[in-house]
This record gives structure tokens, sequence and C-alpha cells, in this order.
């Protein structure tokens, strides 16, 4: 599960070609960056991957089933969008609960659900609290938490932590590494932040006007960048 495969993915947006054409393999279980400079086509294509844009051209699998042009809620991913994204009305609880209560899951499940990714993501204790009363760590945890409930083949970050701050953005990537290893699901990140990418990956895909410049494990990148651009972004010494 969480085998994604692009063959020749293309996307414009009217006569802008956004995308040309990628080629990309992730394999289950994988913690991947998209990484690359602003407008370089990440969250375009993290959106294509999830479904929330249509591609102009190329196919798009997982786990061998051709998803192209299927709606997002029927890929069996989750994307998780930044801590704002919460609804300020609703309870943690509810918060985590809502994607389970869409899906009309009988109230037994949901609530087994909901403690369970509590647990997983140390907000046991703030169940019946609002957003609001919460710091913006954990409210980053709760986005999570409605992603884990759905139990997805692969979670979808887009830069989830650049409106935290320093500090905080360096503990919640030591979280979201940590709940890769505990969920050992395929993760997609995308950031535009060298050392998130250097320290979070298994495998980065660096990306420049739409197109990959180069994939490999950050220790690859560092050490034998193809080419000067891979070179630059990454800092490595060539
Ligand atoms: P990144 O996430 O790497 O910063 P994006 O994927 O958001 O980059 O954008 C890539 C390019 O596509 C940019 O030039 C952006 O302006 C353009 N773009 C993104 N979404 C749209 C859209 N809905 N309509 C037109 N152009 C878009
Ligand atoms: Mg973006």
């Amino acid at each position: 599960m969480g085998n994604i495969t692009l063959k020749k993915v293309n996307k414009s947006f009217g006569t802008t070609q956004v995308i040309p054409g990628i080629d990309l393999t992730i394999s289950e279980g994988e913690f991947v960056v998209f990484v690359g400079p602003s407008g370089c086509g990440k969250s375009t294509l993290l959106r294509l991957i999830a479904g929330l844009e249509d591609t102009s051209a190329g196919t798009i699998e997982i786990d061998g089933r051709d998803v192209t042009g299927m709606a997002p809620a029927k890929r069996g991913l989750a994307m998780v969008f930044q801590s704002y994204a919460l609804y300020p009305h609703m309870t943690v609880r509810n918060n985590i609960a809502f994607p389970l209560k869409m899906a009309k899951l009988d109230q037994e499940t949901i609530d087994k659900k909901v403690t369970e990714a509590a647990r997983v993501l140390n907000l046991t204790n703030y169940l019946d609290r609002r957003p609001g009363q919460l710091s913006g760590g954990q409210r980053q945890r709760v986005a999570i938490g409605r992603a884990i409930v759905r139990e997805p083949s692969a979670f979808l970050f887009d830069e989830p932590l650049s409106n935290l701050d320093a500090a905080l953005r360096g503990t919640m990537r030591l979280e979201i590494s940590e709940l890769h290893h505990q969920l050992k699901t395929t993760m997609i990140y995308v950031t535009h932040d060298q050392v998130e990418a250097m320290t979070m990956a298994d495998k980065i895909v660096v990306l420049n006007a739409g197109n990959i410049e180069q994939v490999g494990s950050p220790l690859d990148l560092y050490h034998r960048p193809d080419n000067i651009f891979v070179a630059g972004f990454i800092g490595s010494p060539r």
C-alpha cells in the first residue's frame, strides 16, 4: 500500500505549462520530499497526486490502480493542510472525527479511531478543547489526526510547518518523522526548505520549473549532485 507511480504527468493552466512531463515512482513506506524554489510546481504536483487538480496528460497509479481523473476521496490518500484549516468552533475530538462522520461511520468506531489517533499524537488530554486553546504545534497535530483516522495509504503534506516559528518547526519535524516511524505509511512532504528536506527525507525529489532535476537520498544529493542546480540548491560542496 502506498506505491505511487507517475507516468509522463503533464499539467498546464490555460496556455501555461507548469509541469512539462514527470515520471516518478514512490514506494510503500517511503518518506519522499518534494523540494524546490517557490513557484517550481511542488504544490501542483502534490495536488495532481491528491486529485485536487486534473492532469492535462499522463497517468497516475496508486497501488497498481489507474486513478487518473478519479475523485480525491476515492484515491485513499490524505492531504494534511496547515493547522489553520481546522474548524475553530469544533472541539479537537470533533475536528479529528469530522471525516469519519462525513463517511457515516458508527459512533463506537469513530470514538475508537479518535482515541487511537489522539494517543499516537499526544492529544489525549486536549480532546475537549477548541483549536483556539491550543499551541501551534498542537493544532498542527490535530490537522494530522484528521488525516490519520482515515487510515490512508499515503499522507500528503504541503508545507505544513510554514506558519510556525523556527523552534516549533524543529520540534514538529521530529514529530512528523517519529510519526512516520510509527505508522510506516508512505508520506509525501512538500517544502522549499532544504534543511527540512535533508533531515526528513528517505528520498528527495528536486524540482525546478516543473522538471525533476534529481531524485535521490539526502546523502546522494549532497555527495553526488547531478548538476549545478541541485548542488546550489542543496548546498553541497561541488
Ligand atoms: P510551488 O508550490 O512550488 O511554489 P505551485 O505548484 O504553487 O508552486 O505553482 C507552480 C506554477 O503554477 C506557478 O507559476 C503558479 O503561478 C502556477 N499556478 C499554480 N496554480 C495555478 C492555477 N490554479 N492557475 C494558474 N496558474 C497556477
Ligand atoms: Mg506551494
